[in-house]
Formats: C-alpha cells, sequence, structure tokens
C-alpha cells in the first residue's frame, strides 16, 4: 500500500484551477478572485469630515464664531470659510473651502442663534483626507484572495460591482448501502442511518460549494453502476461513500473499471480511511470514500478539500499547528500514519480525545483539529511538538 503523502500528491497532481466568471457581489463570498483589483476612485474621495460638528479655521478656533450653512451627507458646500466663521458639519459630509478643523458638537457651546464658541482645547483635526486610505490607481485586492465579508466591502467601494473569480465545481454526493435510511426514518433491525451523505454535503457547503445529494444507493451491481454512468456525465467530481473496500458486495471499484475511470489511488497506508479511492476520466473525478462516518471525514478534510480548493483557485497552503502535546501519547503499533481527534487546551497545548476507532463520529464533535502521528512513531512525551490541522 502507498504511503498517505503519495496518494495526496498524486491527487494533487490531477487538480486544475477552473476557468474564470463574473459573479455579482452577492454571490462572491468565499470565492476566489481570479484578477488584481485596482481601485478607480480615491477614498475618502474628498475632505471628509468624522464628526459630527462645525468646520472652521484652526486659528479660530478661541474665537466665538459665525455659522454660515449647513452641510448635510452628500451636499456640496456652498461658502468658503472665512475668518471667525464656520459651517455646521454632519458626519461624512465635505469639508468647506477655507476650514481645516472640524469641533465635535459634544465640544462646542451655542451662544446665541448662528453663533457658537469651541469649549476645549482641541489637537484633532476630525478631518479624513482625500486618499488617506487608498489613492485612485491602488492595488486594492490581489489574485488568489479567498473573499470574505471585509473583502466584499472593498470591491463594493472600488466599484468592482462583477468580480472575477475561478468557477465553483459542480459536485455530486451519492451514498451505497443496503444497511442505510434517511435520517428522518427509524432504523429497522440490522439498519443505520445515513449520516456520510449529510457530512460530505456540509463538508463541501463550507468550502462554498453547493453538491446535488443523489440519494442512497443499494449495494447493487446495476444500480451502482446506473448511478455512477449518471454522475461521471454531469458532474465534475462524484464524491461516493461507501463500497470501496475489500467485502463482497463492495461494488465501487469494480463499476469504475467497467466505466473506463483510471483508477489512480486505491488504498493507502494511514488510519482512518486506508481503502479512500480516486479516479478520473476526461476532466472527470471520482472520490470513494470509505463507509465510515470518521473515516469519510477525515480523508475528506485531508485530501478532497486540497483537491477542490485547487479547482476553485485557492493556492494558500494549508495552515497547520505545530504545539505541545498535553500528555504522553501512546499506541500499540507505529508502522502506519494516524489521524487523531484533538481538543487545544486555554495553555495552548494539544489534548487527544477519547477515540474508539473509525465509527466513532462522536469524537470528532469536541474536536478542534485533527492530529497527525507519523508512520515509525509509537510514542510521544507529554511536551513534545505535534503537528495539528485546525478545523
Ligand atoms: P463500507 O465502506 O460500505 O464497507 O462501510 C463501512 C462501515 O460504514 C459500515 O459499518 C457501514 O454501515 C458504515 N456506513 C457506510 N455508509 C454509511 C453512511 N452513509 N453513513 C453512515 N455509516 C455508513
Ligand atoms: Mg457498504
Amino acid at each position: 500500500m502507498i504511503p498517505f503523502n503519495e496518494a495526496l500528491e498524486t491527487i494533487k497532481s490531477f487538480a486544475r484551477t477552473h476557468s474564470p466568471e463574473r459573479v455579482n457581489l452577492f454571490d462572491a463570498l468565499r470565492r476566489t478572485l481570479a484578477e488584481d483589483v485596482f481601485s478607480d476612485i480615491s477614498m475618502p474621495p474628498f475632505n471628509k469630515s468624522a464628526m459630527d460638528g462645525f468646520a472652521c479655521r484652526k486659528s479660530d478656533l478661541k474665537n466665538q464664531l459665525q455659522v454660515v450653512e449647513e452641510i448635510p451627507a452628500g451636499t456640496i458646500p456652498a461658502k468658503t470659510i472665512g475668518e471667525n466663521q464656520c459651517a455646521r458639519i454632519m458626519t461624512g459630509a465635505m469639508v468647506p473651502e477655507g476650514a481645516d478643523f472640524v469641533i465635535m458638537k459634544e465640544d462646542i457651546e451655542e451662544i446665541a442663534s448662528d453663533f457658537v464658541r469651541c469649549t476645549r482645547e482641541i489637537s484633532k483635526s476630525n478631518i479624513c483626507y482625500t486618499g488617506e486610505d487608498v489613492r485612485s490607481g491602488d492595488l486594492v485586492l490581489k489574485k488568489g484572495v479567498v473573499i470574505l465579508p471585509a473583502h466584499i466591502a472593498i470591491l463594493a467601494s472600488v466599484g468592482c460591482a462583477n468580480p472575477l473569480v475561478y468557477k465553483l465545481p459542480s459536485v455530486a454526493i451519492i451514498s451505497t448501502g443496503d444497511e442505510l435510511v434517511e435520517p428522518g426514518e427509524k432504523p429497522g433491525i440490522s439498519k443505520i442511518r445515513n449520516s456520510n451523505s449529510y457530512q460530505l454535503m456540509a463538508q463541501n457547503q463550507q468550502l462554498g460549494i453547493t453538491p446535488d445529494y443523489l440519494g442512497i444507493i443499494p449495494d447493487d451491481e446495476n444500480s451502482v453502476k446506473n448511478i455512477l454512468t449518471l454522475a461521471l456525465e454531469k458532474y465534475d467530481v462524484t464524491i461516493i461513500s461507501g463500497g470501496v473496500s475489500v467485502g463482497d458486495f463492495d461494488f465501487v471499484p469494480k463499476i469504475l473499471n467497467q466505466l473506463k475511470v483510471n483508477i489512480r489511488v486505491h488504498g493507502m497506508n494511514v488510519r482512518p480511511g486506508k481503502h479512500l479511492l480516486f479516479g478520473e476520466r476526461e476532466n472527470h473525478y471520482v472520490f470513494g470514500m470509505p463507509g465510515n462516518p470518521v473515516s469519510s471525514f477525515v480523508q475528506f478534510e485531508v485530501l478532497v478539500k486540497p483537491f477542490l480548493n485547487t479547482l476553485m483557485g485557492k493556492t494558500a497552503e494549508e495552515a497547520f499547528l505545530h504545539l505541545p502535546i498535553e500528555e504522553d501519547y501512546l499506541r500499540k503499533k507505529g508502522d502506519q500514519l494516524v489521524f487523531v481527534p484533538v481538543s487545544l487546551t486555554n495553555q495552548g497545548t494539544v489534548l487527544p480525545l477519547e477515540y474508539h476507532g473509525s465509527a466513532h463520529i462522536h469524537a470528532y464533535s469536541f474536536a478542534q483539529g485533527i492530529m497527525e502521528i507519523p508512520e515509525g512513531i509509537s510514542l510521544i512525551k507529554k511536551g513534545e511538538t505535534v503537528c495539528v490541522r485546525p478545523l
């Protein structure tokens, strides 16, 4: 069986970033920018008042000031501020010619109608100057940025109403197994609820992909063949759970061979998830996920996710945490790479969670990360550094 890293490299070598498309800003969240974005204006575009107050000349701060006009946001001041004059101004409004200071409303005493006086020594101008945040022509977002809410605001403010982003893959989710019933049903004797499909849907959604769910397929050659024939034609990526190991009813590898899919990975020296399968046929890809929920969860995180991210143009390296372990970790055999659910303590250490094996998805309900223990290591002493993939 090949090492995990070889499987990962093989899978990554087939990942090609999709072509770009323009989308509405409302649909841009979590997409990856496919172009550099420059600002078409300076920000602020004019000297702007940061406060509700009175705009005047700095040299007149100690004097009684005559109010010559009112400037709401979005209007153009009509007057130039002369000696001992001021304009009542609103936050976000344009500072009038002649004025170089804005006295906060809170620091003003109204003496008579249209006459005011500053009650305090002030040193801050309370003006945001033209171009102080961004200058016209500045690069504001780089190609490759994964768009988050603050980026949406930047795109909106520089007039990029239809950003160019990489296309999303179309993804199909299928579960196989005669033992499966859907979550809304009570499982009869010998049956279990289908959790993988929903977990896989959610893992895709977390990446910004909206997959299609194609249902539960019985362990029957024809049924598996029909659904895979359809999915391979229609979807960029098919993710099928169950039926990939060595049981008498594990038909997926055989059917994929019949459908002329090139199986590039089938089995890796790793736990959980050693039977994972990856195949390709003319720019369509199949992941055969082990049926056990933890195996499926972990292998999605460590293998499928990097593949899908590359399709979507997300090129940033995955971030790993290197932290000390909270307690000794011992395993019987050290002959495999293993992934273990862990939580992170307030002291910044890594605490392995109680874990009964690859059906025990509950262990992951408290997990904040997946710890990697390399092949060849069976004992890790308290305080030694371990590698954790944050969840
Ligand atoms: P398989 O990979 O089909 O041999 O399944 C391995 C184990 O995972 C068996 O105990 C199955 O009952 C269980 N299993 C398979 N598919 C699912 C699923 N969709 N949801 C939850 N458990 C599953
Ligand atoms: Mg099965």
